[in-house]
């Protein structure tokens, strides 16, 4: 046997997953169509600048990058938002707002592999741009919701939290905002402690310290008292009580949708990437410890990139790890029992006739394999029997000469002479 294998972190889909994939993929599609957002289609590889632009540090160095033939420094995507970023900023400039745009396909990262972590993943991409109002929000939310369940997950739960009470507590205090942004990153790898420490030793007062301490503590369901219990938390950092307000917005409009949708608000989450400014969202299976998409707003982040102010909010789902979900709920949906249809000849001279029927088949919309290899029928039955074929169609001299072929249902282990013009309707009647 080769030694040929796939390169680590990377895995070959089978038939059987290829197509849990692309159906988790059509009802990303669906949603995205129920919800008003467009495809696009965006290269897998962009330039590195494009793509370190506004990445943080974590994901610049997780890149597939290298150098193209022609000496470019380009990378493989790790996300989508970069490229949905630059046509915003450019071709798609004068698009009337908001623009709803979706995309769906494989992302790298060089990852340390594991469970539910790969180096290519797939993901689903929805972009809102144009709005800064809660509404907005609030759809991102409810759509990302109708994923999970139309996907058919029993139990998945949201996180929810706001950048801005964080960010609003350090930039009154005036931490340095390399230094805010590295406390944010080990907020987000809940690593509280290591980040409580950075600001003691970046001499933050300990008032402030000890607030941070408290919010981190600070969690709950009763998603809008959460949020009122922080904003009393806060009361004398202004930016951060704006920010309490326009998640408890958000937090209404989602709770009174209608869309029953199980939030956990926490006052000290944080999302390693340094775009966002506002509502941030994870999405989490209870058992499995990694998140299933992510998202939250953004509203400086189109302009980083050349573009005009453009408030957006956005949410990226991991197909893969939806998959995994799907798998631990054993909530798989049963693929369809397709009958399969296969044409045998009885002898090589009429392996053109069978050739024939067989595309007669499909012309009528009828799935048809051909035998291919000659092997005999009696052989090629046993072939057909093995891989649970539904129908053979055997293509025989005498029969032909009537006009007609046998159709034999292998799992009924029975058969009828069918006239040509007869069988597409025949195997649709019976399939
Ligand atoms: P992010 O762009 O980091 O917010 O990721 C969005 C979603 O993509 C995550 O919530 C995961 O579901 C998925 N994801 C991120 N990294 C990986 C990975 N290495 N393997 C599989 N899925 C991933």
């Amino acid at each position: 046997m080769s030694e040929f294998k796939p390169v680590r972190g990377m895995r070959d889909l089978l038939p059987a997953q290829a197509e849990m994939l692309r159906s988790v993929e059509g009802k990303a599609r669906k949603v995205a169509e129920l919800y008003g957002y467009r495809e696009i289609v965006t290269p897998v590889v962009e330039s590195y600048d494009l793509l370190s632009a506004k990445a943080g540090e974590e994901v610049k160095s997780r890149m597939f990058l290298f150098k193209d033939l022609g000496g470019r420094d380009v990378a493989l995507r790790p996300e989508f938002t970069a490229s949905v970023a630059r046509l915003v900023a450019t071709t798609l400039r004068n698009e009337p707002k908001p623009l709803r745009l979706f995309c769906v396909g494989s992302i790298y990262r060089y990852d340390e592999p594991q469970r539910g972590r790969y180096r290519e993943f797939w993901q689903s991409n929805y972009e809102l741009m144009g709005s800064n109002r809660p509404e907005a929000d609030a759809e991102v939310l409810m759509l990302t919701n109708a994923l999970m369940h139309q996907a058919g997950l029993k139990k998945y739960a949201f996180k929810v939290g706001h950048v801005g009470v964080l960010r609003g507590i350090l930039i009154q205090e005036k931490v340095d905002e390399k230094i805010q942004n590295a406390v944010m990153q080990l907020m987000d790898k809940k690593q509280y402690n290591d980040a409580i420490a950075l600001l003691e030793k970046s001499g933050t007062p300990r008032k402030c310290t000890s607030l941070i301490r408290k919010l981190v503590e600070l969690r709950g369901a009763k998603v809008l008292e959460v949020a009122d219990s922080i904003k009393i938390l806060v009361q004398d950092y202004e930016r951060s009580v704006e920010a309490v307000e326009n998640l408890r917005e958000v937090l209404e409009l989602v709770s009174g949708s209608g869309c029953e949708i199980d939030m956990t608000v926490e006052a000290g989450f944080a999302r390693g990437l340094e775009y966002y400014t506002g509502m941030i969202f994870e999405i989490n299976v209870p058992d499995l410890d990694i998140a299933l998409g992510g998202g939250g707003r953004y509203d400086r982040l189109i302009e980083l990139f050349g573009g005009e102010r453009t408030p957006a909010v956005g949410v990226a789902h991991g197909l893969d790890r939806i998959m995994l979900g799907l798998e631990t709920h054993k909530a798989l949906e049963k693929s369809e029992e397709r009958k399969t249809v296969m044409v045998v000849a009885t002898k090589d001279e009429l392996s053109g006739q069978a050739l024939r029927v067989a595309q007669l088949l499909r012309v009528a919309g009828i799935p048809a394999e051909l035998e291919v290899m000659r092997r005999r029928m009696v052989k090629a039955l046993e072939v057909a029997d093995k891989k649970k074929t539904t129908f053979a169609v055997i293509v025989g001299e005498k029969e032909l000469g009537e006009g007609a072929v046998v159709i034999r249902n292998l799992l009924k282990r029975e058969q009828n002479t069918i006239r040509i013009e007869k069988i597409a309707e025949y195997l649709k009647c019976h399939a």
